[in-house]
């Protein structure tokens, strides 16, 4: 992949997109093809075995139907397509991700029990396991992997024995856990998994998808079709009939997907894994230096976001820090916490430990700027 310019680098900690390689960028740079093309299909089709192959499913068991939109669009088809006819979907909901999936299934009229628990935490699994044996119409689980408002990662290989147990398919937000924490989706108990480009693979936002059981998509033809541009059955007919998508394909962003999968293989799973540890290990440790706490137990963090109260006076001021360290080329985000002040740190991108202690060398000059001593508990 040829870079004929180097793009400004910007650090993104937002919880996506994420920053990306030039390589990614300009690999959207092609020929003007019609995506009809026998050509384009033989990328499709490359791009969709590769996407089974992230989370190591069985393509004998697992396919890949990919939609064109942001992560809400594939959270969108699974909900409304896999509930069959005067069936309920329960919905494990610890964060602002598994409350967009019960929204999304009333949006749907689908029946949804909406299983609160306090955000700070992982669910209680015996709330679940009592709520699937006494409710018998509950025919579908769905469940977020790692919660990208909190940081918090959910035991999802328990949660899927439960679904299982009593009968249900279990369906995961995996959106920003897939192609960054190893997945073996079969051994996690997961149905239906799902992404999108502009996360861990570091790709261009508008393509995303889920991978799933193909036996269970076959199911779903007789289920009651609630979307015509978001139906599951249909879009996988089609790239099983035809080889692509039903409508028009992000075309340029399906060019940058393939490149970020194949860097992807080339970094490695494990690699991946330990770079983004080391970048969440050094945002630990510049929190610790400046004198600010995580939100939410490290011990129950998935390694790739970091909530972080922020000083509960009047100094501090949300804008000021993120403008500061925007004009040096480093974009953080706002808290999604209900009454408590709090922002966020997220590494999911293309960014190494060495960003991340730039980025705090910044932070702390902000702070600074904000009339503060450092370290803030002295
Ligand atoms: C980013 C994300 C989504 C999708 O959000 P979009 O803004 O539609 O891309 C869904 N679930 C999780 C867990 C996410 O991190």
């Amino acid at each position: 992949m040829e870079v004929v310019k180097p793009v400004k680098r910007n650090i993104l900690l937002n919880p996506g997109p994420a920053t990306t390689t030039d390589t990614v960028k300009y690999a959207q740079v092609v020929p003007d093809i019609c995506p009809r093309e026998k050509e384009f299909v033989e990328i499709m089709d490359e791009v969709r075995r590769a996407l089974v192959r992230v989370v190591h499913g069985d393509p004998a068991e697992y396919t890949a139907v990919l939609f064109t939109g942001s992560g809400t669009i594939i959270q969108d088809v699974l909900v409304n397509s896999l509930v069959p006819e005067n069936k309920k979907i329960c919905i494990v909901n610890n964060g602002a991700y598994a409350a967009r999936m019960a929204e999304i299934a009333q949006y749907y009229r689908i029946t949804c029990v909406d299983l609160k628990f306090p955000a700070t935490g992982r669910p209680d699994l015996k709330v679940v396991r009592d709520t699937l044996e006494k409710d018998k119409d509950i025919a579908v689980v769905g469940a977020v992997h790692h919660e990208t408002g909190t940081g918090v990662l959910n035991p999802v290989r328990a949660m899927g024995q439960i679904a299982h147990d009593n009968g249900c398919i279990f369906v995961v937000d995996t959106i920003s856990t897939y192609g960054l924490l190893p997945i073996d989706i079969a051994q996690e108990n997961i149905d239906f998994c799902m992404s999108s480009a502009q996360k861990g693979l570091a790709g261009m936002t508008g393509v995303s998808w889920t991978v799933g059981k193909i036996e269970e998509i076959v199911k779903s033809k007789a289920y009651p079709p609630r979307s015509y541009y978001c139906n599951l059955y249909m879009q996988y007919d089609f790239f099983e009939r035809v080889g692509e998508m039903h409508f028009t394909p992000p075309v340029q962003t399906i060019y940058a997907l393939r490149q970020a999968i194949q860097e992807y293989w080339q970094e490695g799973e494990q690699v991946r894994w330990e770079r983004l540890t080391q970048c969440w290990e050094a945002i630990h440790q510049g929190l610790h230096e400046i004198g600010l706490e995580s939100v939410i137990d490290k011990g129950i963090q998935g390694h790739l976001v970091v909530t972080v109260k922020a000083p509960q006076d009047d100094k501090f001021d949300f804008f000021k820090l993120h403008d500061y360290c925007y004009e040096r080329g480093f974009t953080i985000y706002p808290g999604k916490m209900f009454g408590l002040e709090t922002f966020r740190l997220c590494n999911l991108g293309q960014i190494s430990r060495k960003d991340i202690e730039d980025f705090f060398v910044v932070a702390k000059e902000a702070f600074k700027a904000m009339g503060y001593a450092l370290p803030l508990n002295q």
